[in-house]
């Protein structure tokens, strides 16, 4: 790897810290008043790619439905929505546009079909639910919320998640539902590299859109929730990190609310979610840091987390060049944007 593709993403990482620190200690210093109303919401559209080679109707698709979904999470906020509730629904807006890496939209398999993960967690009281391989059902994250207070479980896979989803009532489609033109494409591109490297396979175009939500509430409960297609050309039956509890969504009220995008992979073996939780928990390391210092232990261009805390402090931290994402909180904060900085 020469120099260039070291430097650039952690330079991007450092400006980008800049403005979320001086953005998250404006939240911090505008500690609200007892009674006061506080929330602040982050959402992610998924890590890689290099959005400057994008097309500008497909940029401004991606800005559009994260700024829909974001609007929506505010608005919920606004009107004293608890936090679990906001991120499920968030992620559901997402789940429904066919531009992200989730449900409608998901990438395709080796098989060329595509196979579901989604997880939320309740800060509040670690409740979880997690889905794996599912392929019917038009809302893995509503799927893996039932598996979380509908069953003493926290993970249901492939045909067991199939069959517990029928008996909920949840909403099925076939599976040209879920299938893009776009995603075939890439699926087509994928499978014409299929004689290079595994390096090759896993650079950044093999894994974008995966769709995630961290909230901190009026009350200050804290939730997270994440849903993907999961990678590129995946070999049937590969569960990634967006439906293991700790590797790409976490939440707990007494450190912070974390979701990941990249590859899973990566973020399973460091635990990454927990990870950036656990560094708060017993380093006692701010949230900013302990993201940053997560992230850092990821290799180059592995991805990214979006993490909320119950102070407000909002975060992004990635060694991606893009990484789609919105933030919002109570003090009419409101971005939305493509790489860390625009
Ligand atoms: N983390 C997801 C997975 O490995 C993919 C992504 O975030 O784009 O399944």
């Amino acid at each position: 790897m020469n120099l260039e593709n070291r430097v650039i993403p952690r330079l991007l990482c450092t400006l980008s810290i800049c403005a979320f620190t001086c953005f998250s200690s404006l939240a911090m210093g505008q500690e609200p008043a007892e009674g006061d109303a506080m929330f602040a919401i982050v959402i992610h559209g998924g890590a890689g790619g290099n959005p400057a080679e994008w097309t500008e109707e497909y940029r401004e698709a991606r800005r559009a439905g994260i700024g829909k979904a974001l609007d929506r999470g505010v608005k919920m906020l606004q009107s004293g929505a608890l936090a679990l509730d906001v991120v499920e629904e968030v992620v559901r807006i997402m789940e429904d546009d066919p531009v992200f890496n989730a449900a409608r939209g998901a990438v395709l398999n080796e098989q060329g079909e595509h196979e579901l993960d989604a997880s939320i967690m309740d800060g509040k009281t670690l409740a979880c639910g997690a889905v794996a391989s599912v392929r019917s059902f038009k809302h893995p994250i509503s799927l893996a919320r039932k598996v979380m207070t509908e069953t003493r479980h926290v993970l249901l896979m492939g045909d067991g998640a199939e069959k517990f989803g029928k008996t909920q009532g949840l909403e099925t489609a076939d599976p040209s539902y879920f299938r893009t033109e776009r995603r075939v494409e890439q699926w087509r591109r994928w499978k014409s590299k299929q004689s290079t490297s595994m390096h090759e396979q896993n650079k950044p175009e093999s894994y974008f859109g995966t769709v995630g939500c961290v909230v901190c509430d009026t009350q200050r409960n804290l939730a997270a929730a994440t849903s993907t297609g999961g990678l590129m050309g995946k070999r049937w039956g590969r569960v990634g990190d967006s439906p293991i509890v700790g590797a790409g969504n976490y939440a707990d009220n007494g450190t912070c609310a974390v979701s990941g995008t990249g590859i899973g992979e990566e973020f399973i073996r460091r635990n990454i979610a927990a990870d950036v939780a656990a560094r708060m928990r017993y380093g006692h390391t701010p949230l900013s840091d302990s993201a940053e210092q997560s992230v850092g232990t990821l290799p180059e261009n592995a991805g990214g987390v979006i993490a909320v805390d119950a102070k407000g402090n909002m975060v992004i931290e990635c060694n991606t060049v893009g990484m789609s994402h919105g933030f919002a909180d109570s003090s009419g904060t409101r971005a939305v944007r493509l790489t860390r900085e625009k």
